[in-house]
């Protein structure tokens, strides 16, 4: 197979493997919205196949032509792990973590950036759209314009773009800078991420720039911000086959049918508020205004990092947490809180979302949150509530959740007690309006935003 005119690069490959040489798509928004554009336009996707010191032919998986990217265990440790998790993921979430500045860090971040630029620019036809995605790749931008400036690039980050005074921390903002301007478009979630990295191109590099526009040499390099979104058809379409609504009436039943079921989904990520939200509900429960037995707040809290220092200190304090409140307000037979620190599929998750009352998302800091906008895809019911973060990206277009400010655990309460007794007329009005706007700003639209803002 020769080149491609039309090619993803992100860290991972869309695939997981299944046993010894068996692939399976993996799950998530990213991969359903690109598919039908890879099919089309007969793309390829490049990205790390997930297995440390292995090196891997090109092969197609369901349609797609996938280019595996090697990555050696010190890079795993030390690109990824390292400078991707501990430095930017952190920096770029307003500090919400202490980020590691080590040099050694950045060494690996700068090869491997170098390496998928070099991948890229083999693997691209003449005149190729290619679109690059998230923090773990920002130097590819410029470095695949270097080696190849007939291409059409543009770069998607799916976290936060912080404000200027926090970025100018990182002793490599310049370099991180200049690697993003190589792209001709640069697309983030939210418009304040945009105009952060037009403030810092001009404070940091000193170039001429619009609201949206920064001119790089004889280029004009664009930022706007292009919100992802979920498959709401196709979440809609599930819920509405019976064996959903089975499972989640089973789901209710199982937790001894509450009068209120709360609900937290979340990777175990200090980003996510999770111990504001357990200590509002647990004030709630301390006060009586939750009565014994009257309510369940399921939190899936999903594995994730779990090699990162930091994640393994939050999971000991949520966990603490979690069996502090079970103990202190539990009775036999009923525990207030029910705790899974395990990852579920779509279709368990689309029941989990049906059998909750009271959706609660609470991020100190989200790039988007798309849990939220399947709670919404899911509940063609017009019931259910959303008790939505500020600070996550989704806040932007979900104007009808009951907005909180995760640092203030007074206001958290208020929204989930008013969640909680709404009536169904006003949940009704308000979920008819927030899925209103997630049908109609679906992943598909977000893509073909972005896509065809790269080509004009
Ligand atoms: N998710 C999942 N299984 C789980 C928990 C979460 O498949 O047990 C999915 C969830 O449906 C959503 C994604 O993981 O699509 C989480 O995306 P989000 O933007 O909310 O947060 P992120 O993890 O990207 O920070």
């Amino acid at each position: 197979r020769g080149t491609s005119s039309f090619l993803i690069v992100a860290n991972r490959l869309p695939v997981d493997r299944v046993g010894e040489k068996q692939w399976r798509r993996s799950p998530g928004g990213l991969v359903t919205a690109i598919a039908p554009v890879m099919q089309r336009r007969d793309g390829a996707w490049l990205g790390w196949h997930g297995a440390a010191g292995e090196e891997l032919k090109p092969f197609d998986h369901d349609g797609m032509h996938l280019i595996p990217v090697p990555l050696s265990q010190l890079e795993v440790e030390f690109y990824y792990e390292g400078f991707s998790n501990a430095t930017l993921w952190p920096l770029y979430h307003d500090v919400v973590a202490t980020p590691v500045y080590s040099r050694v860090l950045w060494d690996a971040y700068k090869a491997v950036n170098d390496r998928f630029a070099r991948a890229a620019a083999d693997a691209a036809a003449p005149g190729a759209v290619v679109w690059i995605q998230d923090y773990q790749l920002q130097l590819v931008p410029a470095m695949l314009r270097k080696l190849r400036p007939d291409l059409k690039i543009g770069f998607f980050l799916h976290i936060p773009f912080p404000p200027a005074e926090l970025f100018w921390q990182l002793p490599w903002r310049k370099e991180i800078l200049e690697g993003l301007l190589g792209a001709d478009l640069v697309g983030f979630q939210r418009p304040g991420g945009a105009s952060n990295f037009v403030r810092l191109a001009r404070r940091v590099l000193n170039l001429p720039a619009s609201r949206n526009e920064i001119q790089v040499d004889d280029r004009i390099v664009r930022a706007e911000a292009y919100p992802i979104s979920v498959d709401f058809g196709s979440l809609d379409q599930l819920v509405r086959e019976p064996h959903i609504m089975t499972r989640a009436k089973e789901i209710r039943a199982e937790l001894g049918n509450p009068d209120h079921v709360l609900l937290g989904v979340d990777r175990l990520d200090y980003t996510k508020g999770i111990g504001q939200r357990l200590k509002a509900y647990g004030e709630l429960l301390a006060e009586g205004r939750i009565e014994p037995g009257e309510a369940v707040f399921v939190q899936i809290a999903t594995p994730t990092r779990e090699r990162v220092e930091e994640y393994i200190r939050l999971r000991n304090d949520i966990e603490l947490q979690v069996g502090r409140l079970n103990g202190e307000y539990g009775l036999f037979g009923w525990s207030p809180i029910n705790y899974m620190h395990q990852s579920y599929n779509r279709e368990e998750l689309a029941a989990l979302y049906c059998a909750a009352d009271v959706m609660v998302v609470t991020p100190l800091r989200d790039g988007m949150n798309l849990v939220a906008k399947e709670y919404v895809a899911c509940r063609h019911d017009l019931r259910g509530a959303l008790v939505l973060s500020e600070f996550a990206g989704a806040a932007d277009e979900l104007k009808h959740a009951y907005m909180v400010n995760p640092y203030d655990i007074d206001g958290m309460k208020r929204a989930m007690m008013t969640a909680m007794h709404e009536p169904p007329h006003e949940l009704g009005r308000r979920m008819r309006s927030l899925r209103r706007r997630v049908a109609t700003h679906d992943v598909d639209r977000w893509a073909s935003d972005f896509l065809k803002d790269l080509e004009a």
